[in-house]
């Protein structure tokens, strides 16, 4: 029988849409940054979907879905299309299949953080790798989130979708979602809002396998190894924090989305012409080999610290973007260009950014709106 670990509460007390006009989006971007939202609309009840559709057809432009804003830069002007927050939360765990997988459902807003507390408790294996990744789960199928070995393709089966082009929900298994390293159909598209995520689950007491160098040496285990999923994700929140890759509203690091830019496709000939640099070039679950963004960043002669804009510079602990106060998208935008430029110019590679951009104004050279 199916148990209900933390479902949505339905009935006459649940709180409507809430909507509102001109409120800034900074704050809800881990960011901070951006202009204010013509319409925004908050979405806890799933049932209230339906109010939000009707909402953004009086809108103009394509509506936008925000999750916890810890992967987009918000435009300087704002947004003048509707934009939901969607915040809707819960988690129902099934029985285990013949072959012991357990399939979980979840609500589209619900925090991924919590997702992968929950299932490690309940000794599920298959997402304990992605601990410490902030966001909503809605968004994890955006960028195929992964980390450290596990990402979203390893274990979501299908999603509910909302259609704009079909206007109505739909089913897509994970083979139409198109996932591939940190992309998906859903990535730079408005076409669909996620409404539910179903995820396989194997019960083990054990993760999968460490495959990282820095989370086996955190475990002290050979690489290959497994232990108890707790440990494999405290191992993974220690060397995040290390590197500044958790959240935490007191450190001046946190303003971040994370790596910013992707870690470049690279040839054969190119990894073996970076590999003699001392690049890490790593293959990926997709079959390609990729350089270290970070490493391309240092090589491109920016050191931790270094400022690159008014109110924006490279973080102190790890070579990726953050912002301080008085930060503006354009300053962001004209932060990653210059990286991208520099990058090429001494390194020959081309960085492609990994964020999303909503709303107006000036955003970086090579991300779509
Ligand atoms: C400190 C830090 C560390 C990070 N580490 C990692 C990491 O290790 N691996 C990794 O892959 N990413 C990482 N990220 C990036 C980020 O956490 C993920 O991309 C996350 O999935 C974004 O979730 P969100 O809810 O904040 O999405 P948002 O930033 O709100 O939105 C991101 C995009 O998804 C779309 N979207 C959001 N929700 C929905 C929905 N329900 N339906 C349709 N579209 C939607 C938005 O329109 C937007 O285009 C990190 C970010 C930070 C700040």
């Amino acid at each position: 029988m199916a148990r209900h670990a933390s479902d949505q509460a339905r009935g006459e007390e649940a709180p409507s849409m809430r909507v509102s006009h001109g409120a800034p989006l900074g704050p809800l971007t881990t960011l901070g940054i951006g202009g204010p939202a013509a319409t925004l609309a908050e979405l806890t009840d799933p049932a209230d979907f339906p109010e939000f559709v009707a909402l953004a057809d009086g809108c103009p432009g394509d509506p936008v879905c925000l999750g916890e804003g810890s992967n987009v830069l918000v435009g300087d002007l704002g947004c003048a299309s509707a934009v939901l927050r969607m915040n809707t939360r819960g988690i129902r765990i099934g029985s285990a299949d013949a072959d012991g997988r357990v399939r979980v459902t979840v609500q589209a807003g619900h925090p991924l953080t919590d997702l992968v507390a929950t299932t490690v408790a309940e000794g599920l294996s298959g997402m304990e790798m992605l601990a410490g990744i902030p966001g909503t789960t809605g968004a994890t199928p955006v960028q195929n989130v992964g980390a450290y070995g596990q990402e979203v393709a390893d274990t979501m089966v299908e999603v509910t979708a909302w259609d704009w082009r079909r206007r109505r929900t739909v089913r897509l298994d994970a083979s139409a979602c198109g996932l591939g390293h940190r992309t998906s159909v859903f990535k730079h598209s408005r076409r669909w809002v996620l409404l539910t995520l179903v995820f396989a689950l194997r019960r083990s007491g054990l993760s999968t396998e460490i495959t990282y160098p820095t989370v086996a040496r955190q475990l002290d285990i050979p690489l290959g190894g497994r232990v108890p999923q707790a440990e494999a994700a405290e191992a993974v929140l220690a060397v995040r924090r290390r590197r500044g890759m958790v959240l935490c509203g007191t450190n001046t690091e946190s303003r971040s989305i994370g790596s910013v830019f992707l870690s470049p496709e690279v040839s054969p000939a190119e990894a073996d012409r970076l590999r003699a640099l001392d690049a890490p070039v790593n293959r990926f679950p997709d079959g390609s080999s990729r350089v270290s963004a970070s490493w391309l960043i240092r090589e491109a002669g920016f050191g931790l610290g270094h400022r690159l804009a008014p109110g924006v510079r490279i973080s102190s602990l790890h070579y990726t973007l953050v912002a301080d106060d008085g930060a503006r998208a354009a300053d962001f935008s004209a932060a990653v260009d210059l990286v991208g430029r520099r990058v090429l110019d001494r390194t020959g590679v081309r960085l492609v950014p990994e964020i999303d951009f909503i709303g107006e104004g000036r955003r970086p050279a090579v991300v779509p709106g």
